[in-house]
């Protein structure tokens, strides 16, 4: 296979994939921006959101209370020790025993409700995903069309990349080199065709000789304005 051949082929191809790939993007992002599925996404993460805060909550009101608990075995020991005998101490502890029983308590109902709260949010956050479930179902439903189509294209990109794998092994380096950059330059296309002696791409003339040397295919014919490489069929 001619190089001027080989590379027209590796353009044909990337076409394609180009041509696929953006097709892909804009299937993704249809479905991905569908507005339903939005509001059931930030929902879920405003879920997960709720729930950590929670998490947090409850972990401090058990620390709390623990602290709290750990006072009260503390006055409990010296308050029947035996080792404090003045009634004096002995009312003052009964006195602390009775505030920190009573402080403790409102701190096990703060934490019965931090648990609560807990539970509320873990709920909240397994409505939030089995609701993002359903939607994701509705919106692949109603565009199973769409995912038809990204199926099919998927696998025409396999079939394609392995297609280009097999073009570009059969062209030199310098000129593989030299299509990547045009083909960045060009958005994309760096060898065209040409029809009535002009440039496919961007309708530039070319002089007889040029056309017959792009015809003969002996030799690399660039385009005398946009420099895209030249090929005729
Ligand atoms: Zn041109």
């Amino acid at each position: 296979m001619s190089q001027v051949l080989g590379i027209y082929r590796l353009q044909q191809v990337d076409s394609r994939i180009d041509q696929a790939a953006a097709r892909l993007e804009a299937i993704r992002a249809i479905l991905e921006n569908d507005s339903a599925m939005q509001a059931a996404r930030s929902t879920l993460q405003k879920a997960e959101a709720d729930v950590r805060e929670a998490e947090k909550a409850l972990r401090a009101s058990q620390a709390a209370s623990e602290a709290q608990r750990i006072k009260l075995e503390q006055v409990e020991a010296s308050l029947y020790g035996g080792r404090i005998q003045n009634p004096k101490e002995l009312q003052d502890l009964q006195n602390d025993l009775a505030s920190i029983k009573r402080y403790l308590a409102s701190l096990e109902d703060a934490e019965l409700e931090s648990m609560l709260s807990l539970e509320t949010a873990r709920e909240a956050h397994q409505d939030a995903d089995k609701n993002l479930s359903q939607v994701e179902a509705r919106v692949i439903s109603q565009n199973s069309s769409l995912k038809g189509e990204q199926d099919t294209l998927r696998n025409s990109l396999e079939n394609l990349n392995a297609e280009r794998a097999a073009t570009y092994g059969t062209i030199s380096p310098d000129l593989l080199q030299k299509y990547e950059a045009l083909r960045q330059k060009r958005r994309g296309l760096a060898v065209t065709t040409i029809s009535d002696n002009a440039c496919d791409a961007c309708g530039a003339g070319l002089t007889p000789a040029q056309a017959q040397a792009v015809r003969m295919a002996a030799q690399m014919v660039e385009c005398p304005f946009c420099g895209r490489i030249l090929f005729s069929n």
